[in-house]
C-alpha cells in the first residue's frame, strides 16, 4: 500500500454505493423499480473548458452530478482534485442523497468536479477557472437556489465558493436569491458561522455519542465514554483538522495523524493545533518534534494502535488489503466512502463497528441549510434570535417557519431548535454578518 490518499484505483466507486443502497433496501417493502429509479444518477454533465495559463491553453475537465431531484434543490460539494473522474462523482452525488435524506435535511444529492491539482495553479487562474466552471453550470441550468446548489469539497473552500456566488450574481441580475445558489461562503459574503467547521465538529459529536453507549462499548471491550479513547486522524484538511481537534476538546486523545506525506504517532498524544502549524510551516506533518514515530509510508500510520480511527481524507483508504491490519475498534467515516465493502466485512468480522459517512460527516450539508435557509429568507440568525428574545412567545422554529414561508416537518424544527444550540448559532453574534 503505497497510495493511499489517493483515489486513483477506484473505479467501482459507485457500484460501492450502489451495492451498500442494495443491502439497506432488501429491508424495505419498495417496489424493485422505484428502488431502481432512486439508485440511479438522474444527470451527469461532463464539460471541458480552456483556460489561459501563460501562454498556453489548457483543456480543463470538469462534471456536475445531479443523482436525485426527489427534492429541490440538489445539493453537494464541488471537488478540485487531479484525480476525480466521473464515476466518483457519481458515487459522491449518490451519497449526498442519502445523506441529506438520513438529517432530513430537504435536498436531492449533487455533487461537481474540477479535474486539476489546484497547487498547480496561481490564485487569479483558479479564480478564472472556478467563475468558467460556473458559467458552464449557468449555461446548462445546473445551479440556482432552487436548483443545483454546490458547496466545498476536498480542494476547494470558502474563498472559491465566494467566486462562484459572485459570477451567478453576476450573470443573474435583479435575481433576489442569488446568494442561496452556493453555500460555504465567506461569512462577509452570505455565509454563516459555523459551517467552516461543521462537518469535523458533526464528526466528532457522532464519534461522541457512538462510544457513550455502554452495551456497544463493553461488546468492544471498551469503557463508555471519549474521555482518553484514543483516535488516529487520517487527512489534515477542513474536515480532518476539525474532527481531530473536536475530538481532543471532548477529552479524546489524537495520537496519530496521517497525510500524503506520511504519519506521525505518539501514544501519550499530539497536540493538534501545534501539528497543524508544524505543517503550514515545514510543507509536511513529519519532522514534528512531539512525534515518537513518524512513518514515510502513510498507510503505516492507520495500522497503529488506536482505539477510533478516523478516515477524514478521501474515499478507497481502508481495504480488503489493509482491513484486517487496522487495530482501531471504531471507525468513523469523516470522509466519504473511505470503508470499501470488502474491507467493512473484515473489519465487522474482526468485531469492530463502523459509524458511516452518511451519518458521520452530515454536519456539513446540515449547516450548509441553514446558510441556504438564511440566504432565501435575507434574515441571519442572530437578527431571528433577537427578535425570539424580544418577543418570548416565539420560538426560533415559528421564527423560521415564518420568515422562510416554509412548513418544517417535526424532525426538522426538533432539529432547528437542537442544531442552533450544538452549533451556537444562537448567541453567535450573527447580527453583523447578514
Ligand atoms: N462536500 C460536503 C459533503 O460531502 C458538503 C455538502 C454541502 O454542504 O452541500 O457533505
Amino acid at each position: 500500500m503505497s497510495t493511499i490518499i489517493s483515489a486513483e484505483n477506484n473505479t467501482h466507486f459507485f457500484d460501492d454505493v450502489s451495492k451498500n443502497f442494495d443491502y439497506a433496501a432488501q429491508f424495505t417493502q419498495h417496489h424493485p423499480g422505484l428502488l431502481n429509479q432512486i439508485k440511479a444518477c438522474n444527470s451527469v454533465y461532463h464539460f471541458k473548458f480552456p483556460i489561459r495559463k501563460g501562454n498556453d491553453f489548457e483543456v480543463i475537465d470538469a462534471w456536475r452530478v445531479e443523482h436525485s431531484h426527489h427534492q429541490s434543490p440538489t445539493k453537494g460539494g464541488i471537488r478540485y482534485s487531479e484525480m476525480v473522474n466521473e464515476d466518483e462523482v457519481m458515487a459522491l452525488a449518490a451519497l449526498m442523497t442519502y445523506k441529506c435524506a438520513i438529517v432530513n435535511v430537504p435536498f436531492g444529492g449533487a455533487k461537481g468536479g474540477i479535474k486539476i491539482n489546484p497547487k498547480n495553479y496561481t490564485t487569479q487562474e483558479l479564480e478564472n477557472i472556478t467563475r468558467r466552471y460556473t458559467v458552464e453550470l449557468i449555461k446548462k441550468n445546473f445551479i440556482g437556489p432552487s436548483i443545483d446548489v454546490p458547496a466545498p469539497d476536498y480542494g476547494s473552500g470558502e474563498r472559491e465558493m465566494g467566486w462562484i456566488a459572485d459570477t451567478y450574481a453576476t450573470m443573474n441580475p435583479g435575481q433576489l436569491d442569488a446568494m442561496g445558489c452556493v453555500t460555504g461562503k465567506p461569512i462577509a459574503l452570505h455565509g454563516i458561522q459555523g459551517r467552516r467547521e461543521a462537518t469535523g465538529r458533526g464528526v466528532a459529536i457522532a464519534t461522541r455519542e457512538c462510544v457513550s453507549v455502554p452495551e456497544d462499548m463493553a461488546a468492544l471491550g471498551l469503557t463508555p465514554g471519549i474521555e482518553g479513547k484514543r483516535v488516529i486522524v487520517q487527512g489534515l484538511g477542513n474536515v480532518g483538522y476539525y474532527s481531530a481537534k473536536f475530538l481532543a476538546d471532548f477529552g479524546g486523545l489524537i495520537v496519530g495523524i496521517c497525510e500524503f506525506e506520511g504519519a506521525i504517532y505518539n501514544e501519550d498524544g499530539l497536540d493538534v493545533e501545534a501539528v497543524f502549524q508544524h505543517r503550514k510551516s515545514t510543507g509536511s506533518i513529519l519532522g514534528f518534534s512531539g512525534a515518537k514515530k513518524e512513518f514515510k509510508n502513510s498507510a503505516e500510520g492507520l495500522e497503529q494502535d488506536c482505539d477510533i480511527l478516523v478516515p477524514a481524507a478521501l474515499e478507497n483508504q481502508i481495504t480488503a488489503a489493509n482491513a484486517a491490519n487496522i487495530k482501531a475498534k471504531i471507525i468513523v467515516e469523516g470522509a466519504n466512502g473511505p470503508t470499501t465493502p470488502e474491507a467493512e466485512k473484515i473489519f465487522y468480522s474482526k468485531g469492530g463497528i463502523i459509524i458511516p459517512d452518511l451519518f458521520a460527516n452530515a454536519g456539513g450539508v446540515t449547516v450548509s441549510y441553514f446558510e441556504w435557509l438564511k440566504n432565501l429568507s435575507h434574515v441571519a440568525f442572530g437578527r431571528i434570535n433577537r427578535r425570539f428574545e424580544e418577543n418570548s412567545n416565539l420560538n426560533l422554529v415559528n421564527m423560521v417557519e415564518g420568515l422562510t414561508g416554509i412548513a418544517l416537518t417535526p424532525l426538522q424544527r426538533a432539529t432547528i431548535v437542537k442544531g442552533a444550540s450544538e452549533l451556537e448559532l444562537v448567541n453567535s453574534g450573527l447580527e453583523d454578518t447578514m
